[in-house]
């Protein structure tokens, strides 16, 4: 656990006379993962809802050559903006074509893919995509997911949907709706003769070993022409926001017009700082990719409550809550916060402090002028660890 000299947070750094010992009993590796909700800080209080959910504790969809598993109202019941899919696909195995009511937002996480949509307009989408892609396709547009070779076999990636009551077992997909059509229509829909039909799946295929792709120049397909805007973002080539403590890298409507829903991707050094902020816009999503780290939630009326995460877990943060986010691990902590604005917006409490009459925040706070003097004009959304030299810089 990371404790520097100036953390005067009791479970971190010194004896504490709340509480006592547990003689019930214990699940140790589950507490090992939550020090800060086996042990709060004094600092928390009431009744903050549950704001985290691991995917580990996700039901798995299991599948011919791949899997599914959701995080969505039903196992983290804050979460009502958004839901969210991790899904893997072997080398060749689709996702079968389909659609959906809601915005699906994704990210890479590992691999590569091919995707495939068409719009209402019948214009054509096709993209490979690669670790740390983004891409997007808007509610009611059909699309397709295929693994692709790699040396991972495949892909595994994120998707994150515009309503958390979403779920991804049911979905529109193409062999069920044939499945469940008249046979005669079918034929005269298709124009075909019923006994050309005879072999249609008789239920949906979700997740399954699909022939091989054809070449990219062969399966970019003649048509309308391509959608007016890619429903692909190469997030990673994206020139980061670097700053001591970390980096960020914001992708919405300014890089990523074909989006209705934005994303920071956040890397924070060991013991930096993702500093105290909020969000105008609604609520955010997180997706915690890599390290440790930990959230406190202040949600008005002195409740706050603080929460551990670790690669693989889910975050939510109610819209307008004040909330920070520490790397307390030894590697470097990347995480995605998602949300359902087409543009990313933040509010900087240092910001905010240092531009207003500092006389006017020195008497709320009782504080010197040299913690103003040490805030910067400009946004720092990500901290390095330590405090400024004396007196500020
Ligand atoms: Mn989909
Ligand atoms: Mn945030």
């Amino acid at each position: 656990m990371s404790s520097t000299p100036q953390d005067d947070r009791p479970a971190a750094s010194m004896p504490d006379t709340r509480g006592a010992d547990i003689i019930g009993p214990r699940n140790p590796a589950r507490e090992a993962q939550d020090p800060f909700t086996l042990r709060p800080p004094s600092t928390d209080k009431g009744t903050i809802p549950n704001l985290k959910w691991s995917f580990a504790d996700s039901h798995m969809r299991l599948e011919e050559g791949g899997w599914a598993r959701q995080t969505t109202v039903r196992e983290l019941p804050i979460a009502k903006e958004m839901a969210a899919v991790n899904m893997r696909l072997r080398t060749n195995v689709a996702r079968e074509m389909h659609w959906h009511k809601e915005a699906e937002w994704s990210y890479v996480i590992k691999g590569k893919a091919r995707l495939t949509a068409v719009d209402q307009e019948g214009r054509t989408f096709i993209a490979d995509v690669a670790e740390g892609d983004l891409w997007f396709f808007p509610g009611g547009i059909p699309h397709s997911i295929q693994g692709l070779q790699s040396d991972l076999d495949g892909v595994e990636f994120l998707l994150v949907f515009d309503d958390g009551a979403f779920s991804e077992d049911s979905t529109f997909l193409i062999t069920d709706w044939l499945a469940h059509t008249p046979r005669d229509i079918l034929a005269k829909n298709f124009r075909v003769a019923e006994a050309e039909l005879a072999h249609l799946p008789s239920k949906e295929r979700y997740i399954f070993p699909a022939a091989a792709p054809a070449s990219f120049a062969e399966d970019t397909m003649a048509g309308a022409g391509p959608v007016p805007q890619s429903f692909v973002h190469r997030l990673m080539a994206q020139e980061a926001n670097r700053m001591p403590g970390g980096s960020v890298r914001i992708a919405d409507e300014r890089v990523f017009p074909a989006s209705t829903m934005s994303a920071a991707l956040v890397e924070l050094e060991p013991g930096g700082l993702r500093e105290l902020h909020w969000h105008p816009t609604g609520d955010e999503w997180q997706y915690y990719i890599e390290g440790e780290g930990r959230m406190t939630v202040f949600g008005a009326e002195s409740k706050a409550r603080t929460f551990d995460y670790r690669a693989g877990d889910v975050g939510y943060v109610p819209y307008a809550m004040g909330h920070y986010i520490e790397n307390t691990g030894q590697e470097p902590l990347r995480f995605l916060e998602v949300f359902r604005s087409s543009r990313y917006a933040d509010v900087s409490l240092n910001q905010w402090m240092k531009l207003t009459p500092p006389e006017l925040v020195r008497s709320h706070l009782n504080i010197g002028q040299s913690v103003l003097d040490g805030l910067s004009k400009d946004k720092h959304p990500v901290l390095p660890p330590g405090p400024q030299p004396s007196g500020g810089v």
